[in-house]
């Protein structure tokens, strides 16, 4: 079989993993890496520290952290402008948690103070009122949700969540997934994570490429597409990525989280 993309390369950045690392998500870029790689793409994965020019990419992958790094990084970059330029001309842009709150127009510090963000997705964050969102995060992508080919909707998307930002979802972006376990957004609608155009967030960790490895192709065929329209991967071995799935579904259901439970057995949640 032909295989799409094998003439193409790619340059992923994971940005800041010095101050965005905390949760594992800088294994993001490793998966991009691999699948294209595994496809015969040519792949640069680089590893964007601060302190020096965010290199120019076709994949940015922003991982989550606490608060006070997610200031100084949406700083830099804002005062660089590198990553909005590159996502102006087509580049794709992960965010995950800190990394999503920072895609948004403001996001708040452990004060609820609000700081800005870079304006590349319609999201808002603030300070939630109450516990802060910690565990499983399981959410089922809406229709309006991102489709990796017309006949191709995106699985059930797993993960965990660690945060205490509350994020809206404007007009201009679209919520990804309706959350059946967990807290995902956290503003009182039940969604997980928003996207528009070429700018992805959410709040799964995991890293969540490696517990939803058709997210990553999805992103993969973003930034392979051609002016033809976005390019249709060859499918992967993927049994060890399943058998992770089928571990954490089996681990999400045993803790008791009714909710899920019941989605999976073909219920409403
Ligand atoms: N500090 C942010 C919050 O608590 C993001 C946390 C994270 O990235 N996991 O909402």
């Amino acid at each position: 079989m032909s295989n799409p993309g094998a003439d193409s390369s790619l340059t992923i950045a994971v940005v800041y993993p010095d101050l965005l690392g905390t949760y594992g998500d800088g294994g993001n870029g490793l998966v991009l890496a691999r699948r294209a790689s595994w496809r015969g793409v040519g792949v640069r994965l680089v590893q964007a520290n601060s302190g020096r020019p965010l290199p120019t990419a076709d994949i940015y992958c922003i991982g989550g952290g606490e608060d006070g790094p997610g200031i100084t990084a949406a700083k830099a970059l804002r005062a660089e402008g590198t990553l909005q330029r590159a996502a102006d001309n087509g580049a794709v842009v992960l965010g995950v948690c800190a990394g999503f709150q920072l895609l948004g127009h403001s996001f708040p510090d452990s004060a609820d103070r609000s700081h800005a963000g870079l304006e590349l997705l319609d999201v808002t964050t603030h300070k939630g009122t109450g516990r802060r969102a910690v565990g499983d995060l399981v959410a089922v992508p809406t229709p309006s949700a991102p489709r990796r080919a017309a006949d191709q909707p995106l699985p059930p998307l797993i993960g965990f969540e660690n945060h205490s930002g509350v994020t809206t979802v404007g007009p201009e972006a679209r919520p990804v997934a309706q959350v059946v376990t967990g807290v995902g957004n956290g503003g009182g609608d039940g969604t997980e994570g928003a996207w528009s155009g070429r700018v992805f967030g959410t709040y799964l960790h995991g890293p969540v490429l490696a517990r939803n490895t058709s997210l990553a192709d999805l992103l993969l065929g973003w930034a392979l597409s051609t002016s033809d329209g976005p390019v249709a991967l060859e499918p992967l071995d993927d049994t060890d990525e399943l058998a992770l799935r089928g571990e954490r579904m089996a681990a999400v259901e045993r803790s008791g989280r009714s909710r899920v439970v019941r989605w999976f057995r073909g219920l409403r949640p």
